[in-house]
């Protein structure tokens, strides 16, 4: 457990967009951020981060949620998982109570992999820094491969002990279950109670998650008689096709210089980093998968393979290429000599003689095309066409016109044949690779067009009126049902601008916040939400009213001292411009003057608006983070409507019109509820009396009704209908 103050200044910390740019490559555009979504398939981007909203949404499959939640769903993790997260980047300090048996043996399946996996690799590298066996064979294989102990501390490379079960034996005595060994293949069940160490007399290199989770292991063998690499099995935690060797070290030098390089092995990884070029990565053993293509596209759009010079190299490469141009990369390729690999030309050549090489020798995809498969058929007309007819096929994946269009030009320019006739082909290409593609689309797009429209068309209210006659049975929860889309509606105008400064209409000099207006309305009439998640955000929201006094108190001093600054700056820099006459300074001071109070009080607008959305959804309670997070997506879904049939201005510029219309409307379901009760026992009394009195209740309800209708008037435009 993590005690509330803790939570609060971690949460406090927690800054969206430094938290998801550990996974995604976020380009500013406007006040937000967008990049392409971790959570499902795209090519353009359509996942945006607010800074100021301190929150992420996927405007193209509706995950996101603050920064605790973002963590939640891209590690898997649970709620204190995630804090522990944050906690870790932010270097707060969190002390935890020791786990008891129960607890630990309660950890998730995923969690105890984790842990043994750490485990492990902190134990092989116990054995590589601090054995005579590890030294005397390890670590000198290290240092022949010219593998410094910085590289190899930062790899977390490690050594297995050449023992049948070193290390099935320390964990087990240090009370790791023998069932998470087994499962993360460090060790093989020998059927008897005890186990094998699965990388025994290894060098081991961790493979570690885009979050630096050590969820696999790669161990070579030192000696010439066994498989060169034994890996671990996939499991529950590792899946080879969605993994990267070396991602987590490179994932920042990628962003940084928006490239990356994909070389073949491990050890090429290791060498490259050693280097200077950290931005290496590798797929793990096996041929680049479409998963792996999406990862690296989320931290850049340029890719230079570096693979092997030989058959089965060039064979991989031609392979990656087209698998990486569906995705929109620009796709370079860089040839080593006959004979090099990555890690052995990093050796023979000093840093800069190497990126000498890599200017000098890097290609685009179409050259490299055509000096692999040209290269001995030069002047075989019919291979010729066929070579052109793979250049076609390739530059007919990449999904963007324009970057098609250059490359047709290269196209038609290396192998001298006519731009038209290149263009045809390589429409028809498109068009057939499309067909399919376009049709999916076509369907799911109504689909979620559907779902939109629905979600905002209302559910009708019930006319009394017209209903008389068949009046229903009404229970608890049919009521919970018409009330819903009223409750709602309330509870998102609270969640989403509930500190802001409101003044209704009729009430012009009272000033308060928009959640006590609401509040005092709603107990006037002793009404409380019949939907139990709609309350517990209400009064979760009534308690954050305090802190919010001291919070706000806080951030005006904080921005009357930013004011001082920015004037005192502002002030030295205008009479640094000496040319100007003092008429002019004093008009560039107004102007000075205008535009920091102007700044100042937009922070402050910010600060209020999204103070309960920034606390709600990173509430520890999980639904109501959920339901707040719903509420708060819900003005993208409406703006999109409203822009889309520009029927309705912003809803802040409304709410004075806004929030009265809200608690009305709920009123007068209320007591339409009341009204169907009221009707319900009308038909089953059978005492004439009684009949009288309900009736007069009756009569009295139409007339609430009636009056409430009269007392906002017609002047309100429904949002409803
Ligand atoms: P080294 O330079 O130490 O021989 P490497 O990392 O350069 O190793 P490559 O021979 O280039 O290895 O192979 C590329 C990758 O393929 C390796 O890093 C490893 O992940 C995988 N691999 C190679 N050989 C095997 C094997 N016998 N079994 C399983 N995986 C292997
Ligand atoms: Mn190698």
């Amino acid at each position: 457990m993590i005690d509330k103050a803790t939570v609060a200044r971690i949460l406090d910390a927690a800054d969206i967009v430094e938290v998801v740019s550990d996974f995604v490559s976020l380009r500013r555009r406007g006040v937000n951020y967008v990049g392409l979504c971790p959570f499902h398939n795209e090519r353009t981007p359509s996942f945006s981060v607010s800074k100021t909203k301190g929150i992420c949404h996927c405007f193209s499959c509706g995950k996101g949620g603050s920064p605790v939640n973002f963590i939640m769903e891209h590690e898997q993790l649970s709620y204190y998982e995630a804090l522990k997260y944050l906690a870790k980047k932010y270097h707060i300090e969190v002390i935890e109570k020791e786990l008891t048996d129960e607890e630990k043996a309660a950890q998730s399946e995923r969690e105890g992999m984790l842990i043994v996996n750490e485990f492990a690799t902190q134990s092989f590298e116990n054995n590589l820094f601090n054995t005579q066996e590890g030294q005397d064979i390890g670590m000198s294989y290290f240092y022949e491969r010219g593998f410094s102990e910085n590289i190899i501390k930062k790899f977390r490379l490690g050594y297995s002990l050449d023992n049948s079960n070193d290390l099935f034996r320390t964990a087990t005595a240090k009370g790791y279950n023998k069932k998470y060994l087994f499962d993360t293949g460090l060790c093989i069940d020998d059927k008897r109670g005890g186990g094998y160490d699965r990388f025994k007399g290894r060098v081991v290199f961790p493979v570690l998650n885009v979050a630096g989770k050590i969820i696999a292991f790669s161990a070579r063998t030192l000696k010439n008689d066994q498989a060169k690499y034994v890996n671990s099995p996939e499991s529950i935690i590792y899946t080879k096709g969605n993994e990267l060797y070396g991602l987590y070290q490179a994932k920042h030098a990628i962003v940084k210089q928006n490239k990356c390089y994909l070389v073949e092995g491990n050890a090429d990884v290791v060498s490259m980093h050693q280097a200077g070029f950290d931005n290496t990565i590798a797929s793990l053993g096996t041929a680049l998968t479409p998963n792996q293509v999406r990862m690296i596209h989320r931290f850049t759009e340029n890719v230079t393979i570096m693979y092997d010079g030989d058959s089965a190299g060039i064979k991989a490469a031609l392979k990656a290429i087209n698998l990486l141009l569906p995705e929109g990369i620009n796709v370079r390729v860089l040839l080593l000599p006959d004979g090099d690999d990555p890690d052995s030309f990093s050796k023979k050549h000093n840093a800069t003689e190497f990126q000498e090489y890599i200017d000098n020798n890097e290609v685009d995809f179409i050259r490299f095309m055509k000096q692999m498969l040209l290269d001995n058929v030069k002047d075989d007309p019919i291979r010729r066409a066929a070579v052109v007819g793979d250049v076609v096929s390739s530059i007919a994946l990449i999904p963007f016109e324009i970057q098609r269009s250059i490359y047709t030009k290269e196209c038609s320019e290396l192998f001298g044949v006519d731009e038209e006739i290149l263009l045809r082909e390589i429409s028809k290409k498109i068009a057939t690779n499309k067909q399919k593609e376009y049709e999916k689309k076509q369907k799911k797009t109504s689909e979620e067009e559907n779902k939109v429209i629905e979600e905002v068309i209302p559910v009708p209210t019930i006319d009394v009126a017209n209903k008389n006659n068949e009046v229903e049975q009404n229970s608890d929860s049919s009521f919970a049902k018409i009330l819903y889309p009223y409750e709602k509606d309330i509870i998102r105008y609270v969640v989403k601008y509930g500190m802001i400064d409101f003044c209704a209409e009729d009430s012009s000099d009272k000033k308060m916040s928009l959640l006590s207006y609401v509040s005092e309305e709603l107990a006037l009439d002793d009404i409380t939400f019949t939907h139990p998640i709609f309350e517990k955000i209400f009064s979760i929201c009534k308690e954050y009213l305090n802190e919010y006094e001291t919070d706000l108190a806080f951030f005006d001093d904080e921005l009357t001292k930013e004011k001082e600054i920015a004037l005192n700056e502002g002030i030295n820099k205008i009479r640094r411009e000496s040319i100007l006459s003092i008429q002019e300074i004093e008009q560039k001071e107004r102007e000075l003057n205008t535009q920091i109070e102007y700044d100042a009080l937009t922070k402050r607008n910010e600060f209020q608006i999204y103070y309960l959305e920034k606390k709600l959804s990173s509430h520890l309670d999980n639904e109501v983070r959920k339901t707040a997070f719903e509420l708060i997506q819900e003005k993208h879904l409406l703006s999109k409507i409203h822009s889309r049939y520009g029927v309705l201005k912003n809803d802040v510029e409304k709410l004075d019109v806004l929030i009265p219309q809200a608690l009305y409307n709920l009123k007068d379901a209320l007591i339409q509820c009341h009204i169907k009760e009221l009707q319900q026992a009308l038909i089953t009394t059978t005492d004439s009396q009684e009949s009288l009195e309900l009736l007069k209740s009756l009569q009295e309800l139409y007339d609430i009704r009636k009056h409430l209708a009269s007392y906002l008037g017609d002047r309100v435009v429904n949002p409803k209908n």
